[in-house]
């Protein structure tokens, strides 16, 4: 837990320093300047802030205001230190942000008492907030091949239509199917079609853009949204995968290689007439037409 202390006067911020060497231990930096206080929480985020009130280059109220705006802290407590008793004071830095005060000349014990409590607060709501980022992983990311997840691949792909409608983008879908899977299940036991699949996620979440998600609806099969993509820029896409898929074997325990191919069903969405269930329908059918006509191919409508 790290303590940020800002005061223009450099020998009461050393006393708060000394006085909290039993709390926070060494972890506390002192800012003289509120300025540089704010750049340094650009690059590492200090547990507690103690700031001044009285400061030359901006009050501790303002202080306050700017250090909210900045991203991942509104749980970060902030103490402003103060020797303005008056009610407007302590009601503007309130309204900033601020979450307690201590008047000056501080009490050691109190101060302490305070640190102690608010680095106890802080400290839950940090595991709180790994543990709840640990969920929504969990929620949204397929264990076996670390793609998205069925329910989290319709999410994206019904925020994309939206969005692709009120910017009248292009938005494509492709339907990904592993070919022949069951003969490697068969053939290499189904640790190794296992490996498999997650190679191939590996290979499809390379060969597409950050902004295009991959997903794996269940099983073998898998499928890519293309946001701001025609048909035409998609089949481009798609065809990179397809290759990289069959030119990239997986080598297994033994040295052997194992090579893979997929089909592809590629669609690009109608508009607001089509929902995402028939969007993905119709991708499918042109999958099923792959299928049919050979695999290791791609169909579009
Ligand atoms: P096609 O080219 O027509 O798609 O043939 P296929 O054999 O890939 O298709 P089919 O639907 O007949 O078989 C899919 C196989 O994928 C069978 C199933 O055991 C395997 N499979 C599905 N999910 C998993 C998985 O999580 N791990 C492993 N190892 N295999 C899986
Ligand atoms: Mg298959
Ligand atoms: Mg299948």
């Amino acid at each position: 837990m790290t303590v940020m202390i800002v005061d223009d006067s450099c020998s009461s911020a050393e006393l708060l320093q000394a006085q909290l060497v039993s709390v926070a231990e060494k972890k506390t930096t002192i800012y003289l300047d509120p300025k540089d206080a704010l750049q340094a929480c650009l690059q590492s985020m200090p547990d507690l802030v103690i700031t001044d009130f009285v400061m030359p280059q901006m009050d501790g109220a303002d202080f306050t205001k700017e250090f909210r705006k900045l991203k991942n802290n509104e749980d970060v407590p902030i103490i402003v230190v103060t020797t303005k008793e008056d009610r407007d004071t302590r009601l503007r830095c309130l309204h900033a942000g601020a979450n307690d005060f201590l008047s000056k000349p501080v009490d050691e014990i109190e101060l302490q008492a305070r640190v102690r409590n608010m680095l106890k607060l802080r400290a839950r709501s940090v595991a709180l907030s790994r543990a709840i980022s640990r969920l929504q992983d969990l929620a949204t990311t397929d264990e076996l091949t670390s793609v998205n997840n069925r329910r989290h691949f319709l999410e994206i792909l019904r925020t994309e239509m939206n969005r692709a409608k009120r910017y009248n983008w292009p938005l494509s879908v492709a339907m990904v199917d592993a070919d022949h899977f069951k003969q490697v299940n068969d053939r290499f036991g189904h640790a190794i079609g296992d490996n498999a699949l997650a190679h191939l996620a590996h290979l499809f979440c390379e060969s597409v853009r950050d902004h295009d998600a991959v997903g794996r609806l269940g099983g073998e099969e898998f499928a890519l949204c293309l946001p701001v993509t025609s048909i035409e820029r998609a089949k481009m896409v798609t065809e990179r995968v397809r290759r990289r898929v069959a030119e990239t074997g997986l080598r297994l325990p033994d040295g052997d290689e194992l090579n893979l191919t997929v089909s592809i069903g590629l669609v690009q969405w109608q508009g607001v007439t089509e929902d995402s269930a028939s969007f993905l329908a119709r991708a499918d059918r042109a999958l099923y037409r792959a299928k049919e006509r050979g695999r290791n191919r791609i169909e579009h409508d």
